[in-house]
């Protein structure tokens, strides 16, 4: 069933894929004529794909840097409400006048609380369109096959996400890498993705998967990824990051440490995710299922693309410049 939030938000995403109709011909024209694989075009398009409300928060920097920098559009498709997050929701409870960690409670106020939250999230990160599957968010799991089975209905949410990926012509997806320590909502939410492009015909869009870190850390990251013959998949050999503590503006005292922030700030539900303020500072990615050489290509471009424009977020112009 769908939310009144889902309901609001269809007619916007209507009228925003009918306006992309007439670039989106012309791009399908210009690769049908190339015999290469044509280059990212100026406006990059990504779908972020993943589990949870506040998963977005792997790329805050990344997604912000591409909507205000470079000219790119993102969207999120969010597979569940987040209900299971009511064990985290002390400190909102006086926020939002509601006895959240009580389970009854919090099971039945914390989609709608969370929908509100990654809204506000997606505003500060320029996201256009949000896409929610209501999925149940049942409780904390490793096992992918417990949420593929028992938690989702898997098909719906694999038709969804081949749906959105069909009509959006994106050119990247975004989704948590799925290591053998993280969620398995969190690999179920990479794997559908995977499989979902799988199916697709035509252009398919380049799958980036984030682990965030700590320049702090001495530990290097792990991306040999969770292993399972049911759910095959590989991780491409190149790595890509994007620095938050690249510094700008005024007396150079800024970075995107502050967008971060403010995204963690904005889902006050999940109170232990304030304590990571500051405690990551890389976002890093790698290819999942390369299928081409200009898969890499592709986003070696884009984080180029971020690279040379992230010291320098390009200002609003008041209303009444030329
Ligand atoms: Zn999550």
């Amino acid at each position: 069933m769908r939310t009144l939030c889902e309901r609001i938000r269809r007619p916007i995403a209507i009228l925003f894929f009918a306006l992309l109709l007439v670039p989106a011909l012309a791009r399908a024209q210009a690769s049908q004529s190339a015999a290469a694989p044509p280059p990212l075009g100026p406006h990059p398009r990504v779908l972020i794909v993943v589990a949870h409300p506040d998963d977005e928060s792997c790329f805050s920097a990344t997604v912000y840097e591409i909507t205000h920098n470079i000219g790119g559009s993102v969207d999120q498709l969010i597979i569940t409400n987040g209900e299971g997050g009511y064990r985290y929701s002390l400190l909102a409870e006086g926020y939002y006048h509601e006895p959240l960690t009580n389970e009854a409670v919090g099971r039945a106020m914390l989609p709608d609380i969370r929908k509100r939250e990654v809204l506000e999230a997606g505003s500060i990160l320029g996201i256009t369109t949000h896409f929610f599957l209501d999925e149940r968010d049942v409780r904390y799991t490793l096992d992918i096959d417990e949420v593929l089975t028992q938690h989702w209905n898997a098909a719906l949410v694999l038709d969804e996400v081949k749906h959105r990926l069909e009509v959006g012509n994106y050119d990247f997806v975004f989704t948590l890498f799925p290591s053998a320590d993280t969620h398995g909502a969190h690999k179920a939410a990479a794997i559908t993705a995977l499989n979902a492009i799988a199916e697709m015909q035509g252009d398919k869009p380049v799958v980036l998967a984030c682990q965030d870190a700590s320049s702090r850390s001495a530990t290097p990251l792990d991306w040999t990824g969770f292993q399972s013959a049911q759910h095959p998949y590989t991780v491409a050999p190149q790595r890509y990051s994007v620095d938050r503590n690249v510094k700008f503006g005024f007396n150079n005292v800024m970075d995107y440490q502050i967008i971060a922030n403010w995204v963690i700030a904005a889902q006050k539900s999940q109170g232990a995710f304030q304590m990571g303020v500051n405690d990551i500072d890389k976002e890093q990615f790698a290819i999942l299922d390369l299928a081409a050489p200009s898969d890499a290509t592709k986003a070696d471009q884009l984080f180029h693309a971020l690279s040379d424009t992230a010291a320098h977020p390009v200002p609003l112009r008041p209303a009444s410049s030329p």
